[in-house]
């Protein structure tokens, strides 16, 4: 995974991270004071001030130094985040984990008149609503519910992912479908993300984006805590069910969701059927499975 993080560091945390890794110190590359390779990650200091941290573990090194440094400093709310608050507003993404299939994320609002039909459908333990479930909840919730969803192809997918790591298209996606709900109502004060990213990073992400929303409350598990993130999970699961049935029509085939060895064989009989071109179409292909499909048997 493409996965890189640019920080304007200090002199002094510059220093200090140096003199915490100095063993694993590497030649500079040209324009470089330093470099460093831990594990999973490479960390460069150039003479320009930016320190570029690259590799599987670029977060894990870089978060230290995200949330102090200036160009990502914001105030946040301080409100009592309670989960019963209303009106609230969430968002979730669906389709990350499955190989196959879109990346969807929706952001859904929720005031108090909606607690009661929103519950009646169960939508508070939205992990628990079966696949079979949510054409019928999710048809009534996208009548009822302020919401905006976003849908990213595998096309567009994949030409996104070869320069850009995951977290950061996630966090331009969540951005975007609050800034698409703000247009429909007034953002409340508490929106709470279904965490993915430290906040910090998050925010990070987001730095050249034009409009961004920075009264979000970031939770792990958020979907079965707040009702507005569960809308929003059910939301986008039922806009990620309508595109795959439409994909398994075009295609005339039965997809199956998740990674493993069932979809490694569907893949297989897709490209015997419309070529290897055309997996760029249904497939995300930065997954272990496209080299594992594509090794010849
Ligand atoms: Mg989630």
């Amino acid at each position: 995974m493409a996965n890189s993080i640019t920080l304007n560091l200090t002199s002094s945390q510059e220093n200090q991270l140096y003199t915490a890794y100095s063993a694993y110190q590497q030649p500079p590359v040209p324009y470089s004071k330093w470099r460093l390779k831990l594990n999973g990650c490479v960390i460069t200091c150039y003479q320009s001030g930016k320190t570029l941290f690259q590799g599987e573990n670029a977060e894990k090194y870089a978060k230290n130094y995200i949330s102090s440094t200036p160009q990502t400093q914001h105030k946040t709310v301080s409100v009592h985040q309670s989960s019963a608050q209303y009106p609230q507003a969430g968002s979730d993404e669906v389709g990350t984990g499955d190989y196959l299939g879109p990346v969807v994320v929706a952001s859904a609002y929720v005031d108090e008149s909606h607690v009661h039909f929103l519950e009646s459908l169960g939508v508070k333990d939205s992990k628990a609503v079966t696949d079979k479930d949510i054409e019928n909840i999710g048809k009534q919730i996208i009548e009822v519910i302020p919401h905006s969803v976003l849908i990213v192809s595998n096309r567009k997918y994949n030409a996104v992912h070869s320069t850009t790591n995951l977290n950061a298209i996630k966090a331009k996606l969540h951005n975007q479908a609050y800034v698409n709900l703000s247009k429909k109502v007034t953002l409340p004060a508490l929106c709470v993300v279904d965490q993915f990213a430290e906040k910090g990073l998050y925010y990070h992400y987001l730095k050249d984006e034009s409009q961004v929303i920075r009264t979000l409350h970031f939770e792990t598990k958020a979907e079965n805590k707040y009702l507005s993130v569960g809308t929003a999970s059910i939301i986008a699961r039922y806009t990620f069910l309508e595109y795959w049935k439409k994909m398994e029509e075009h295609y005339a085939m039965t997809f199956y969701k998740g990674a493993g060895d069932k979809v490694n064989a569907c893949a297989r009989e897709f490209i015997e059927k419309y070529g290897e071109k055309e997996l760029s179409n249904i497939a995300k292909l930065h997954f272990k499975n496209t080299e594992i499909v594509l090794k010849k048997q």
